[in-house]
């Protein structure tokens, strides 16, 4: 394996790998990546949901939007939701979600942030924890690699 230097990289934002929860540094303009923890392929990708979107599950270390006039139907794990439209289904974001006035979710919200507008409907279980980081899928795999 190759040891990265770190000196004068181009600028870099750091994102929580979506299969290991670990935190990852990515060049700001990366897409994906591969994570150099679990070395698993992490998207990093931004969505905007305009319409009507139904998958089984959405994971991205960016950001999705739900548009005024999307709907999205999916289990999401991002790092940042922000809705203005509605969002069926489990919400996992690693930082912030944002519920416009018009915005509305159905399911159960873990995140660290939450910012809701009057007139947002939200129906589910919060839990909403600065401190917020969700149990790892495997524990075991991170016993030996628990520095922070
Ligand atoms: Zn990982």
């Amino acid at each position: 394996m190759v040891v990265e230097q770190q000196r004068q990289t181009p600028a870099t934002r750091e994102v929580v790998c979506t299969h290991c929860e670990r935190k990852i540094e990515i060049p700001a303009t990366a897409m994906s990546v591969s994570c150099r923890h679990c070395h698993r392929r992490v998207i990093i990708e931004d969505l905007e949901i305009k319409t009507y979107h139904a998958v089984l599950r959405i994971a991205t270390a960016g950001k999705v939007e739900v548009q005024k006039k999307g709907t999205l139907v999916a289990d999401v794990r991002v790092n940042e939701l922000t809705v203005e439209g509605s969002v069926k289904g489990n919400v996992i974001a690693l930082d912030r979600v944002a519920v416009g006035k018009k915005g509305a979710i159905e399911g159960n919200v873990s995140c660290r942030t939450l910012a809701v507008e009057p007139g947002a409907k939200l129906n589910g279980h919060y839990r909403v924890d600065p401190a917020f980081v969700p149990p790892p899928a495997t524990p075991r795999e991170h016993a030996d690699d628990e520095i922070a």
